[in-house]
Parts: structure tokens; C-alpha cells; sequence
């Protein structure tokens, strides 16, 4: 098969599987195999496969065509322009996410210590650490099989952190500047109508929030002054439907300066706080 047989081949198999996007899909899945560029496709369509491309090829698609998301198979995602590797026990790194590390680093200065709950991949702890290389962070997770990856991505972006196991503060010891998280926000019956690839692929503890979405910003909002600097702040990544309520979370814990910060679809997406220290515990805005 050519290169360009291949494409159309795989966009057809990928759309009868109902995968969205069938087109993309099947030229990066053949990129992942083949290591062609785009430049190569478009000046010699007619390339033959080797055999051993081809039959590479077709299991992806067949993979892909069982709606395992694109990037377990290449077993990358780009996150503020670095590459992160990943797996089924990670949350893939979503882009919206990105406004979350870019608050993050608005913030971070050289010499302050910042805590990641929730980590997965290390997405948002290793962005902040390569955008603010003399910042001291550390990252924690529940789950031993994210950390892993997390200490993969650590190790290929060559940072200096610490990752603990730890159901979010219950292993952390110290006090930071910045507490940051983008934790499991999907509220527990909404998980059944999600997108095939995230439903069946993603891991669930990465994803519900249990009841009503709000668990985890009720234990952060709750635990985190503990862990707090007078004066430091708490970033949350949320649903586009939970800005009023995690706000809310964290004016009742004592913090100021709530605010609410909206992503590029201007939809809501992270919520950000002071906490005052010590005189402003209980205290209202
Ligand atoms: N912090 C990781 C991310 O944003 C994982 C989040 C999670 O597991 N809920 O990708």
C-alpha cells in the first residue's frame, strides 16, 4: 500500500468505527508508525509502505478503531510545548489545562516552594518547574502507577522534584507558597455519557468527583490552609459549571481574593484564592 493509499484506507476504517476526526487520526497514526512528515507525504505520495510499516499501520487503526485514545498509542501529548509520555493510568493532558500552569507561573517566583496534588503525568508540576526553573515543587498522587510516570516525564525533562504518594495531604508535610491542582472534577453519573475513549480508557479515579463533582475542592479547600504560607495562594482547574460553587468552597475556609478565570471557549476553568494567615481564618470577604 502507498502512503497515500494508507491515509485513505485508515480515515475510512477509523470512520466507520466512529472515531472523530477519522482524517487526523489516520495521518498521525501513520506518522507515529512510518516517521514520515508531512513534507515527505506530500512530495511522494506513491512511497510504498515497507512490509513491516504496513502491518504496524493496521494495528493501530485496529487499536484506534476500539476507541483507545490516539495518544495511548503513540504514547505522547504535548503540554506547553514539551511532550509528555503517557498511559492508561494517567489523565491525558488536556490543553485547557494550560491557562491553570499559565496563573501558575503568572505567580511563581524563584525560591518559592509549590505543591501539585493530584499530579498524573506531572503535566502541571513539571510545566511550572521548566517555566520557573528556581521555583521548589513537589508533586503528589494516590495512585503508585501515575507517580511512576510522573517520575518518567520527571527524569526525560531533566527537573528536580519529589513525588509522594499520598491521598491528596495526608503524606505531605511543609508549607508553600502556591498549592495547585487540577483534581478528579467529573461528577459520578455524568462519567457514563462521556466520549467512548475517555469512558472506557482514561483512568476513572482521574476522573470523578463523586457525587455532585465538588469531593476533592471540598477536602483542598478545607486541608489546604494547613499547608499554606500567609498569604499564599490556591489555584484549582474546575468544571465550566463549578466556578460558583468551588468559589464558595473557599470563601468559607477564610480565602480572599476568590476569583474566577474563564479558558479560550470563555467558558469558567479555574478558580484562584489568598489565604490571608492566621487573622483571616473563618474571616469573610
Ligand atoms: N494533574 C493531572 C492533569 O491535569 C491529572 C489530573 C487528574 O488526574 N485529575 O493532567
Amino acid at each position: 500500500m502507498t502512503l497515500l493509499e494508507a491515509c485513505q484506507y485508515g480515515e475510512k476504517q477509523l470512520e466507520a468505527a466512529g472515531v472523530p476526526e477519522a482524517k487526523l487520526n489516520a495521518w498521525l497514526l501513520l506518522e507515529h508508525v512510518s516517521g514520515c512528515t508531512r513534507s515527505h507525504y506530500y512530495a511522494y505520495p506513491k512511497e510504498m509502505l515497507s512490509e513491516e510499516v504496513q502491518k504496524n499501520y493496521l494495528e493501530v487503526l485496529k487499536l484506534r478503531g476500539r476507541r483507545i485514545p490516539l495518544q495511548y498509542i503513540t504514547g505522547v501529548q504535548e503540554f506547553m510545548g514539551h511532550s509528555f509520555l503517557v498511559n492508561d493510568q494517567v489523565l491525558i493532558p488536556r490543553q485547557d489545562t494550560e491557562l491553570l500552569v499559565e496563573e501558575g507561573l503568572k505567580y511563581l517566583r524563584p525560591g518559592m516552594h509549590f505543591l501539585d496534588l493530584c499530579t498524573g503525568s506531572g503535566c502541571i508540576l513539571l510545566s511550572l518547574l521548566l517555566g520557573c526553573p528556581e521555583a521548589i515543587g513537589i508533586g503528589s498522587d494516590i495512585s503508585l502507577e501515575a507517580l511512576k510516570t510522573a517520575e518518567q516525564n520527571r527524569e526525560r525533562m531533566d527537573t528536580k522534584t519529589v513525588l509522594v504518594e499520598s491521598d491528596l495531604f495526608d503524606k505531605i508535610e511543609g508549607i508553600f507558597d502556591l498549592i495547585i491542582s487540577n483534581p478528579p472534577y467529573i461528577p459520578s453519573q455524568e462519567i457514563l455519557g462521556l466520549m467512548d475513549e475517555v469512558r472506557n480508557y482514561e483512568p476513572v479515579c482521574a476522573l470523578d468527583g463523586h457525587e455532585d463533582g465538588l469531593y476533592f475542592y471540598r477536602r483542598i479547600a478545607k486541608e489546604s490552609p494547613s499547608y499554606l504560607k500567609a498569604g499564599g495562594r490556591l489555584y484549582l482547574e474546575i468544571g465550566y459549571d463549578q466556578g460558583a460553587g468551588v468559589s464558595q468552597l473557599l470563601k468559607e475556609q477564610g480565602f480572599c481574593d476568590v476569583e474566577v478565570k474563564k479558558d479560550l471557549a470563555g467558558l469558567d476553568r479555574v478558580v484562584k484564592g489568598t489565604y490571608p494567615g492566621y487573622c483571616g481564618i473563618g474571616m469573610e470577604e
